[in-house]
């Protein structure tokens, strides 16, 4: 399992793209396949699939991996946050193959931390990150983990913000969190970090518009500490109460 990072190539793990080089055979999504550099591909068999079809995905790459052949699957950012590494795993233990193939996931760079740096510095103190599609997850659930993690004070990272099938979801999020936080807290929105398009701007809750935002954006709400720097998005941990700055 191997995370390909936020977009640039840059930003692709040596020990990714050693796995990847190693490999016969690489699995993903069309769009993550296109972060892979095109040379690493060469000469490997590439199986792409829709979006949607992740369980197929998966299927693919055990029956490969079972009939012997090195393969990874490809996520975007980390493998493992809200990435494929949960489904084979869990695939592998429903049919009785954990142990028969040899599994490793590889890290790679989280859009949530590609998308801090890029604002500077709001996860500095404690997080929470919900993602907001309900493909899997009812919206009551996420609904009420959004509620709680606002209300305890948590900077939240809200990740697949939005779609057109569920417009108003971002809207109501960021009205429940507007029950724990002043119109004043900053949100920073980053769209397509890394990426060709990248768009990153600071703006406060009262002024959030969530029209702004689409499948490839995140959005970080500050915690009740968090300020804005210039045109940075700064949560201080507290080193401010405890030495001179
Ligand atoms: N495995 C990924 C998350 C996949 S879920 C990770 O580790 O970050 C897909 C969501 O990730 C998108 O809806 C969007 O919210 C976020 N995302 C992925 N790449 C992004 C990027 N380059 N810029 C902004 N958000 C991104």
């Amino acid at each position: 399992m191997v995370g390909l990072g936020p977009g640039d190539a840059g930003l692709l793990a040596p020990m990714a793209r050693r796995a990847i080089e190693r490999a016969r055979v690489v699995v993903g999504y069309g769009t993550y396949l296109d972060l892979v550099p095109r040379e690493l591909l060469a000469g490997k068999d590439v199986i792409e699939t829709g979006m949607t079809g992740e369980v197929e995905r998966c299927e693919r790459a055990m029956a490969e991996a079972l009939a012997g052949r090195d393969t990874v699957v490809v996520s975007g950012g980390d493998a493992g946050v809200y990435g494929m590494a949960g489904l084979v795993l869990e695939m592998l233990a429903a049919r009785g193959c954990v142990g028969e193939v040899e599994f490793s996931v590889i890290p790679g760079i989280a859009a949530l931390l590609g998308a801090a740096a890029l604002l500077g510095a709001p996860l500095t103190h404690d997080f929470a990150s919900v993602s907001l599609s309900d493909l899997l997850t009812p919206w009551e659930v996420i609904e009420r983990r959004v509620d709680l993690a606002a209300q305890a004070d948590f900077v939240l990272v809200l990740y697949n913000p939005r779609s057109k099938r569920r417009a108003g979801h971002l809207a109501k999020a960021v009205e429940t969190i507007g029950k724990w936080r002043g119109p004043d807290t900053p949100v920073g929105v980053v769209r397509r970090a890394y990426r060709p398009g990248q768009e990153v701007f600071v703006t406060s809750l009262a002024g959030f518009d969530p029209g702004c935002a689409d499948m490839l954006t995140i959005v970080i709400v500050g915690n009740s500490a968090t300020r804005t720097a210039g045109t940075w998005m700064l949560t201080p941990r507290g080193y401010g109460r405890k030495y001179r700055l």
